[in-house]
């Protein structure tokens, strides 16, 4: 078989690039081992515009964002099933300096078209020292994206259940053949896995673990999400979400009875409840972080037939849609990557 792109990882952003590709009328394989270790399959999902104690907007939102929302219309579109929840985020003040500037920010004009409202005065979801609603925000479904993405690929014979061994992988002048595929570029999106890949490791990873609760609750909850550096996220009229952990060391996988109680205890917190609950899922995934806070993106520097398009860290679905449409333009050869994302910076390493 020969085709134009075989991209490695089925995530969120080998399946987001294997998207953009197939719409520029590129020929694409997605090879995948079932999920093992995904970071996506365990993503709540969510996109919130202001981040961090200091409510900054997150980097490059007024670009990612409108770049998020068409791509999910249009798979919602494609697929038949909602994808894209919007929903706003109520954000809890930590201290009355925060709130102080939040109303500094909410003064700023690039600022305004993100705040809402203080919630000075309610009762009913109000910590010491009040809130304010966050707009243009939401949650992907991020299982059900990978599930119809999975079966569109299957359906036109693009995707390969297997586990990618890199010594396979030949490399010719402009070709790569990996068992009887043949194409012009490899990508690799294989999450914090790109620990292991030979040509790309010396990348500056950052990965970071965490761990979600999925809770079965008794008292009805808000339709909106509530964070304060933890976050609960409504997803059925008895069923919340709630995260997530951070964790730098081990990068194991695996979720801990610490983990367990510290999100039980954050949901106390933001629900402000005592009322009963059921631990219906415990889940742990490696955020796919990398040093400069910034994505990996672009081809190798000595071998040309080789990408990587990786390091979204907690932001692959506020970030992704956006730089799989840049980095899909790159490999049709109709643009450069912004500098700032382009592996380039730090070819010295590679
Ligand atoms: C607890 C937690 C909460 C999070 N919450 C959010 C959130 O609310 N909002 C948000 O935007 N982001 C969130 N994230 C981050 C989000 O998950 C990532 O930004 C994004 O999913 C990364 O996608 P990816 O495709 O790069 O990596 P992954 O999802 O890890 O995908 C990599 C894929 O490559 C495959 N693979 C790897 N190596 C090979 C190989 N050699 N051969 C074959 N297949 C291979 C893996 O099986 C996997 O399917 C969260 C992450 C965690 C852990």
């Amino acid at each position: 078989m020969k085709v134009d792109v075989i991209i490695v990882g089925q995530g969120l952003a080998g399946s987001l690039l294997a998207w953009q590709l197939i719409q520029k009328q590129l020929r694409v394989v997605v090879m995948d081992d079932h999920h093992h270790g995904s970071s996506s399959l365990v993503a709540a999902g969510l996109v919130n515009p202001i981040s961090g104690k200091r409510l900054l907007k997150s980097w490059n939102v007024d670009r990612c964002l409108p770049a998020a929302l068409r791509t999910y219309r249009s798979m919602e579109g494609f697929f038949n099933r909602p994808l894209y929840h919007e929903m706003p985020v109520l954000r809890l003040f930590d201290s009355p300096q925060q709130r102080d500037l939040w109303k500094h920010r909410r003064s700023e004009p690039e600022y305004q078209r993100y705040f809402a409202n203080a919630l000075e005065s309610d009762p009913g979801c109000l910590n010491d020292y009040g809130g304010c609603y966050v707009r243009h925000s939401g949650y992907l479904n991020t299982r059900e994206l990978l599930a119809g993405i999975k079966t569109f690929l299957q359906r036109q014979d693009s995707f390969i259940a297997t586990d990618i061994r890199y010594d396979e992988i030949r490399l010719l002048p402009d070709a790569v053949i990996y068992q009887d595929v043949w194409a012009n570029h490899l990508v690799f999106c294989e999450g914090h896995r790109i620990s292991r890949n030979p040509w790309f490791s010396g990348l500056p990873l950052q990965p970071a673990q965490g761990e979600i609760l999925s809770l079965k609750v008794s008292k009805p909850v808000p339709q909106y999400i509530v964070n304060r550096g933890k976050w609960l996220l409504p997803v059925a009229p008895d069923r919340v979400k709630v995260g997530a952990t951070f964790q730098w060391q081990p990068i194991d996988g695996e979720p801990t009875l610490q983990g367990k109680q510290e999100l039980l205890a954050a949901y106390r917190l933001l629900s402000q409840t005592d009322s009963t609950c059921q631990v219906v899922d415990h889940e742990c995934g490696v955020r796919p972080g990398t040093r400069d806070k910034q994505p990996f993106i672009g081809m190798h520097p000595r071998y040309p037939q080789l990408g990587v398009f990786n390091g979204f860290g907690a932001k692959g679905a506020l970030w992704i849609p956006y730089y799989a449409e840049k980095f899909a333009d790159v490999l049709t050869g109709s643009t450069r990557l912004p500098q700032e994302t382009d592996i380039r910076r730090f070819a010295s390493y590679l």
